[in-house]
């Protein structure tokens, strides 16, 4: 078979996305390989299809449980024999597997670094032909990285011990420079294929709100979409818990994910969550790896995360099926403080020496920083998230909040001398806060114990509101009038720039917003986007979807899947539209492969025919 018959006969797609092919070449020319690629791009096709079409097995290393039995569920669905070896097998269990494993019934077989150290492990693969072995989640090898993982440098023991080394390959969403470097030093790819394909997202919609009530905006939003499945991420344990149960009081079919619940309920909510039977998750970061849920049609941040890294790829976990979807971060002053303590007070390197965890804090200091100018910059935020991964965007996407957004430019010059004039006359020893309130003249315990009552330019802005006081300070450290330093303390300081500004002829202009035009968002999506979304499927096609989707419902019930590895909303979207009469026909649809058509093809059918 050729790779296109593999991608048409397991998965039932017509075409490869840009990159995929590249890499499957290069793995059947026998090369390393190393894959960037943002998440919903289809890094699995990548190594499953040339896997299928080369003699002997494919180790997938994968470091979590449910991202292995997710992708072997799958797998398995399309017809693939494929299994997984984790701690979530009894010794009974595993060594059956490897014994099937050693027999050759498996192509693919996925396995948790620890496993790799164990005798039994060990003398499977050094007895079979493994052809290739991949590792997902890559950037877990790198300290540089978001998640280090040590169990990731027993990889490299691994691979060694072969008598005939197997290809390697890599893949990851994490596109820094360093990480990049660290998994092709690490793990000894040898002259790998590197693919850093686009990390734009065009179906993504960004947007930041700076609202004062996030609860009665999350409700109102969340109520318009109630039969669309979206995720909620907040900071902490506490707010999940806070955010999950204020949306179930008004009525909002919703679950909560995070560390402090008992395994047992993380895995039930998870579920409740993928089977649709939730169609709202509340959750900390600890959600969502592994989750390849497809039609997640919003991702709001309660919270700001700590990172661009983070909040891209959470934002990511959105539209992965490639249909129009939301991905909206709600800003408050306090998130910034949050974030602050939980990088102070972190187990971020706490195992490194004084100086390289030094060096670690200061990193996640700026990328703090980084986060926060997100929040306030009135540029094109697709631009700002694309440079900041280091491609360039054009400045103007006309899909996120910024670029609908209709700003008005504001001649800010006076209450900047203000602020910079502040930071001056108190030597640069405060923060942020110290210097908003000051110069707003809040009547404070902490000011009066400052002495900062005192400072000439005390109640100078008092008519501006706080939140304006910062966008406007913001806007100054964006355009580098002004720094703050990259410690724990995050003082203010002056820059090269900051003298210019007391300059006769300066002028600051800022861009500030009117109310973004929400309205004019949606119209727009209506428009020239959104053709495959239930939305936008016309009465009788919307009917019929739905009795496709409770079919569906059946079958995931009976096999024990998700719904969405059945397959897709996309999918059955086009069956509704395309109403196939038989296999053929059947075939043609996006999503159905021979396989999974042999096993429900007939049941779809039936039901189209009624
Ligand atoms: P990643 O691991 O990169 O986050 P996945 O491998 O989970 O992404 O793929 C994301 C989604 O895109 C999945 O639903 C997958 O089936 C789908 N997909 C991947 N490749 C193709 C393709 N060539 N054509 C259509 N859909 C695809
Ligand atoms: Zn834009």
């Amino acid at each position: 078979m050729t790779k296109l018959e593999v991608l048409k006969k397991y998965y039932g797609y017509d075409g490869f996305r840009p990159g995929q092919e590249i890499m499957i070449d290069a793995i059947l020319e026998g090369r390393d390989a190393l894959g960037i690629m943002p998440t919903g791009a289809g890094k699995s096709i990548c190594y499953q299809v040339p896997a299928l079409m080369m003699s002997g097995v494919t180790l997938v290393i994968s470091p979590l449980i449910s991202l292995m039995m997710d992708q072997v569920k799958a797998l398995n669905q399309a017809g693939v024999h494929a299994a997984y070896i984790n701690s979530s097998l009894t010794e009974g269990q595993i060594a059956r597997a490897l014994q099937l494993a050693a027999a050759g019934r498996y192509k693919i077989i996925y396995v948790a670094p620890e496993r790799l150290e164990t005798e039994s492990f060990l003398s499977f693969a050094m007895g079979a032909e493994i052809s290739m072995v991949t590792v997902d989640e890559a950037h877990c090898i790198s300290q540089w990285g978001q998640d280090f993982r040590p169990s990731y440098l027993k990889i490299v023991r691994f691979i060694e011990q072969f008598s005939k080394r197997p290809i390697v390959s890599a893949f990851t969403a994490t596109a820094t420079q360093a990480v990049k470097e660290d998994i092709i030093c690490v793990l000894g790819l040898i002259e790998p294929q590197v693919l850093v394909t686009g990390f734009n997202r065009e179906n993504l919609y960004f947007e930041v709100r700076r609202d004062q009530n996030k609860d009665a905006w999350l409700l109102e939003y969340i109520s318009a979409r109630s039969s669309e499945s979206g995720i909620v991420y907040c900071a902490t344990r506490k707010n999940v818990e806070k955010v999950c149960a204020f949306l179930e009081d008004m009525g909002i079919d919703a679950t909560r994910y995070h560390a402090g619940l008992s395994p047992d309920e993380r895995r039930r909510n998870q579920e409740d969550f993928l089977y649709d039977v939730k169609p709202v998750m509340v959750a900390t970061n600890a959600f969502g790896m592994g989750i390849d849920k497809s039609n997640v049609r919003y991702v709001i941040h309660y919270n700001m995360p700590q990172s661009l890294e983070n909040y891209y790829q959470e934002a990511g976990r959105a539209g992965r099926d490639g249909e129009p979807s939301e991905c909206i971060l709600l800003y408050s002053a306090q998130d910034v403080a949050t974030n602050q303590y939980l990088i102070e007070n972190g187990k971020d390197g706490q195992e490194l020496d004084e100086q390289t965890r030094e060096l670690v804090l200061e990193r996640d200091r700026e990328r703090l920083k980084r986060m926060t100018y997100y929040c306030f910059t009135s540029d094109c935020l697709r631009d700002y998230i694309l440079r900041y991964f280091g491609e360039y965007g054009s400045n103007y996407c006309g899909n996120c909040s910024n670029c609908l957004t209709q700003f008005q430019e504001v001649d800010v010059t006076e209450a900047a001398r203000v602020l910079v004039g502040c930071v001056g006359s108190c030597r640069q020893r405060f923060g942020i806060n110290v210097i908003l309130d000051t110069v707003h003249g809040a009547n404070t315990a902490k000011i009066r114990g400052y002495r900062m009552d005192q400072n000439p330019y005390y109640g100078k802005l008092a008519k501006v509101s706080i939140p304006r006081l910062r966008q406007m300070l913001n806007e100054l450290l964006l355009k580098d009038y002004l720094t703050v330093t990259n410690d724990e303390y995050m003082l203010v300081r002056f820059t090269e720039k900051s003298a210019r500004l007391l300059e006769e002829d300066t002028k600051l202009v800022m861009k500030m917003a009117k109310e973004p035009e929400r309205a004019k968002a949606s119209e727009k999506k209506d428009g020239d986007k959104g053709k495959g979304t239930a939305a936008f499927l016309e009465d009788g096609e919307r009917d019929l979807f739905e009795a496709l989707r409770a079919l569906r419902m059946e079958i995931a019930r009976e096999e024990k899947v998700p719904p969405y590895i059945v397959f897709s909303d996309k999918t059955l979207i086009q069956m509704a539209r395309l109403r196939p009469g038989n296999r053929n026909e059947m075939l043609k649809v996006s999503g159905v492969g021979e396989y999974k058509f042999d096993k429900y093809g007939n049941r779809f059918l039936a039901l189209l025919k009624k």
